[in-house]
C-alpha cells in the first residue's frame, strides 16, 4: 500500500516518466526518460573524442556525443518534431561529457545555437539547437546568445552536393551581428553532417570578431 502510495507520487512529481518512449517499457526505479536497455543501446553510439582539433576549418574543433543512428537517431527526432524538454536535457548531458573530454576545463565565453531560417522556426515553433544550447548554458552558467547570428536562407539538404558546392551555397546565408573582439564561441548543433553549416557560422562569427568557434553537436552523420 504505502509502495503503491510512493509510486502515484513519483507519478505526480515526474509525470514523463512513465513509459520509456522508444520500446514502451514501464520505467521502474532510476530509470528516467528512457529504460535501462534502451539507454545501453544508445550508449553503443557513443563516438570516441576528436583525435584532432580542426577537422572542419575554420571551426577550431567539433565535438557530438553520438553516431546519427539507433536510439540517438530517434532522441534528436523526437528533440527536432515533438519539442521534447526533457530529451534536450538527457541529450545534453552526453553532449557535455564528451566535450569535457576533449576540453577539460571549459573555455568559452558565450553560448551559441546555429540559427534556424525565421519562417522554419516559427513554423516550428522552436529550434531545437537552441533548446540544446539552454541546456549546455545552464550547466556551464555561460551565456545564451541567440541575437549574434542570423540566418537569412534556408538551404535544403547539401549531402548530394561537392564540398566546393556546399561552400557556394552556404555563402552570405548567415550573419553576424557586430560583438565584443575576443570572444570564444561554442557553437551548438543536433546534427553535424557535411559540416557546411557550421563552418558557414564560424566563417560569419570569425568575420565579426569572434576569436575562436567550437562546434558541439549531439549527433554526427
Ligand atoms: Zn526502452
Amino acid at each position: 500500500m504505502q509502495h503503491k502510495f510512493i509510486s502515484i507520487l513519483l507519478d505526480l512529481l515526474f509525470p514523463w516518466d512513465v513509459t520509456c518512449p522508444f520500446c514502451q517499457r514501464s520505467l521502474v526505479g532510476t530509470e528516467r526518460i528512457i529504460c535501462c536497455h534502451c539507454e545501453a543501446e544508445l550508449l553503443q553510439s557513443v563516438l570516441t573524442p576528436p583525435e584532432q582539433l580542426s577537422a572542419h576549418a575554420p571551426l577550431l574543433c567539433c565535438v557530438s556525443a553520438f553516431a546519427y543512428d539507433g536510439i540517438a537517431r530517434l532522441l534528436v527526432r523526437e528533440l527536432k518534431y515533438h519539442n521534447n524538454s526533457t530529451v534536450a536535457w538527457l541529450l545534453a548531458l552526453y553532449m557535455l561529457a564528451a566535450l569535457l573530454k576533449v576540453f577539460p576545463s571549459p573555455a568559452w565565453d558565450i553560448i551559441v545555437p546555429v540559427p534556424m531560417h525565421p519562417a522554419k522556426e516559427a513554423a516550428r515553433g522552436y529550434n531545437q539547437a537552441q533548446l540544446l544550447a539552454a541546456e549546455i548554458s545552464a550547466c556551464l552558467s555561460l551565456p545564451l546568445r541567440t541575437d549574434l547570428l542570423r540566418r537569412t536562407k534556408d538551404i535544403a539538404s547539401q549531402t548530394s552536393r561537392t564540398a566546393q558546392q556546399r561552400k557556394l551555397a552556404m555563402k552570405d546565408v548567415f550573419i553576424a551581428e557586430p560583438m565584443q573582439p575576443g570572444l570564444r564561441i561554442l557553437l551548438v548543433d543536433d546534427v553535424l553532417t557535411t559540416g557546411a553549416t557550421a563552418s558557414a557560422c564560424a566563417d560569419a562569427l570569425l568575420a565579426s570578431g569572434a576569436a575562436s568557434v567550437t562546434l558541439l553537436t549531439a549527433c554526427q552523420a
